[in-house]
């Protein structure tokens, strides 16, 4: 999740984009279209570990039908879809403050999850401030209802480091249900960014703390991307270069979440992380609709303006483009977070 970048949101608004946005929405995920002997084209799998969503919408009326209205995202897509949610929007700013928020938040994701099962997996996000309430939270997400991940971890947000003694028994806690932690780091720099662009400093926490509790697995969410404009200064070779410049050989512990998948870090990445490393994570909200935006569509964008076709299949050109393999692919786009969420073939 990357905070509310106003400079981007008038970038969609005011330039070119509008007129995009016109002439190519809806974009539709046509590659599932039925084989001339009728049969159905067989979809490729795809996972992605970092969805944000919210039963409430921008105008605070709820969405009766948000489980339909997310289902049809996942149907209408070129690929397979399997996410894992999290909340977002009030639910995540109400844990600022109240630690009964992290229940109410929690309990809407597992609210779509259970009734989705095999194709909703839950994460479950805490606030570390409130620690006592937070490891309760836990032992029921991990413990009763079958959460495949900790986080996101949104430091920025609520107001606490990776590296806080009260963090290491959230992430001590992961390690006991064998869930993997999965901590913002800021993808870019931008003038605008604020405290969520903040990806340097992010990363020397996520640092500490994985020296501290090396047993953990963590997820460096959206690590590996760069914004929709050169106005958004990618981290993602700052980051590689302070991988390799810390590390004497790569942290297994240590995954790496691409989201903008167009980044001109791919190629490097795709060099000097381990294939089985890599995740595929494109921070999708459900900001916008129902019905919402086609998967595919870039964080907080308007599905018009988005920089390329939003669907499965551009991310697969991409990841060919910068050297995958057909096997490298499945591992990244499924294979890599079914394994990591102990998920059955
Ligand atoms: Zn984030």
């Amino acid at each position: 999740m990357t905070h509310t970048d106003i400079s981007r949101r008038n970038f969609v608004m005011t330039t070119s984009a509008a007129a995009l946005l016109s002439a190519t929405a809806p974009f539709l995920c046509a590659h599932a279209a039925p084989a001339a002997d009728g049969s159905q084209t067989k979809k490729r799998r795809w996972f992605d570990t970092h969805i944000h969503v919210s039963d409430v919408g921008r105008d605070g009326k709820k969405r009766a039908k948000m489980l339909d209205e997310l289902l049809d995202v996942l149907d209408r897509c070129d690929a397979d879809l399997r996410f894992a949610v999290c909340p977002d929007a009030g639910y995540v700013s109400a844990m600022r403050t109240d630690p009964a928020a992290m229940l109410t938040a929690n309990r809407m994701v597992y609210e779509l999850c259970r009734r989705a099962p095999g194709r909703l997996h839950g994460c479950c996000m805490v606030n570390p401030n409130f620690t006592d309430e937070a490891l309760r939270v836990m032992k029921i997400c991990f413990g009763e209802w079958g959460f495949v991940q900790l986080g996101e971890m949104l430091t920025y947000i609520h107001n606490y480091k990776m590296a806080d003694a009260a963090t290491e028994k959230v992430v001590r806690a992961a390690v006991t249900y064998d869930v993997p932690v999965h901590v913002h780091v800021g993808t870019y720099w931008h003038k605008k960014a604020g405290s969520s662009g903040d990806g340097m400093n992010q990363l020397a926490d996520l640092m500490l703390i994985a020296e501290r509790v090396p047993e953990a697995k963590y997820i460096l969410a959206h690590a590996i991307g760069c914004g929709p404009t050169p106005d958004f200064i990618s981290w993602a070779d700052m980051i590689l270069d302070t991988i390799k410049g810390v590390y004497p050989a790569y942290p297994r512990n240590f995954w790496i979440e691409i989201r903008d998948f167009q980044c001109a870090a791919l190629a490097r990445t795709l060099r000097e992380v381990p294939v089985d490393r890599l995740l595929s994570g494109t921070d999708w909200t459900t900001r916008i609709g129902p019905p919402f935006q086609n998967y595919g569509t870039m964080f907080d964008m308007k599905e018009g303006a988005n920089p390329f076709p939003p669907e499965v299949a551009s991310f697969v050109g991409f990841l060919r483009k910068a050297g995958a393999s057909e096997a490298d692919i499945d591992r990244i786009g499924y294979q890599n977070a079914r394994e990591l969420y102990k998920l059955p073939a």
